[in-house]
């Protein structure tokens, strides 16, 4: 089989994981949730008083030492750090609060960035999902995707997730967590070769058509 990267970034909120997951189980690939690793680090620094301050070099040297193992079964991804399982925890809440904090650290993205290309190298076959995997991680993936969705559909999406999320905490989630990211990465519009897709009137099923449409015939 030939090698077939697919990558999909864009704003929180947009649909990434669940069509990232979706296509991955269609084609039969891995699938690698890019964003759980940040979480992890952010958890395991939150753990070690790292974030109060922040302390950058705790932060960093963190990073470089921590061990990660991250599942890419698309029908149940995890992950686990230094050994212990923390695919639920990285969900809590004050984990999405802080997860900005080591993401825009350049030190943390690029040691990050570094295991991402491993596990896209020994995989071989894998659609990953988040920012910058369009342009920094896998800038030769055969597919790109700028999955977009205006403002009030993200909120909807992730307010259904959350079940019972306050509205100050769907705020932070999307439109804080974004702004803060943007800072960073580039995901609100598609760099060149990215093709861009409005899941706003779009239901899962036709998302994931239609990234599948764009992967060639001979690929698939
Ligand atoms: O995708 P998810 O919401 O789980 O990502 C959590 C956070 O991790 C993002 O808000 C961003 O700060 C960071 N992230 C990143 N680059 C990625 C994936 C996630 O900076 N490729």
């Amino acid at each position: 089989m030939q090698p077939l990267v697919i990558a999909i970034d864009g704003p929180s909120g947009s649909g990434k994981s669940s069509t990232s997951r979706l296509v991955a189980e269609r084609l039969g690939l891995a699938y690698l949730d890019t964003g759980s690793m940040y979480r992890a680090i952010a958890l395991g620094c939150l753990d070690a008083g790292l974030l109060e301050g922040p302390d950058l070099d705790g932060i960093i040297t963190f990073t470089r030492d921590a061990c990660l193992d991250v599942g890419t079964d698309p029908a149940s991804p995890s992950i686990t750090i230094d050994g212990v399982d923390v695919t639920t925890d990285i969900r809590r809440p004050e984990v999405s609060a802080c997860v900005s904090t080591v993401a825009v650290v350049p030190q943390v993205r690029a040691i990050l960035t570094g295991q991402m290309r491993r596990i896209v190298e020994q995989t071989g076959r894998i659609v990953l999902e988040g920012r910058d995997t369009t342009t920094v991680v896998t800038p030769d993936a055969q597919v790109r995707v700028l999955l977009v969705a205006n403002q009030d559909a993200r909120m909807a999406r992730r307010n259904a997730e959350l079940d019972g999320i306050s509205h100050a905490d769907l705020t932070d989630q999307v439109v804080r967590r974004d702004r803060d990211d943007a800072t960073v990465s580039q995901f609100e519009t598609p760099a060149p070769g990215v093709v861009c897709v409005d899941s706003t009137e779009m239901t899962l099923d036709e998302v994931a058509d239609a990234v599948i449409a764009l992967v060639p015939a001979d690929l698939r």
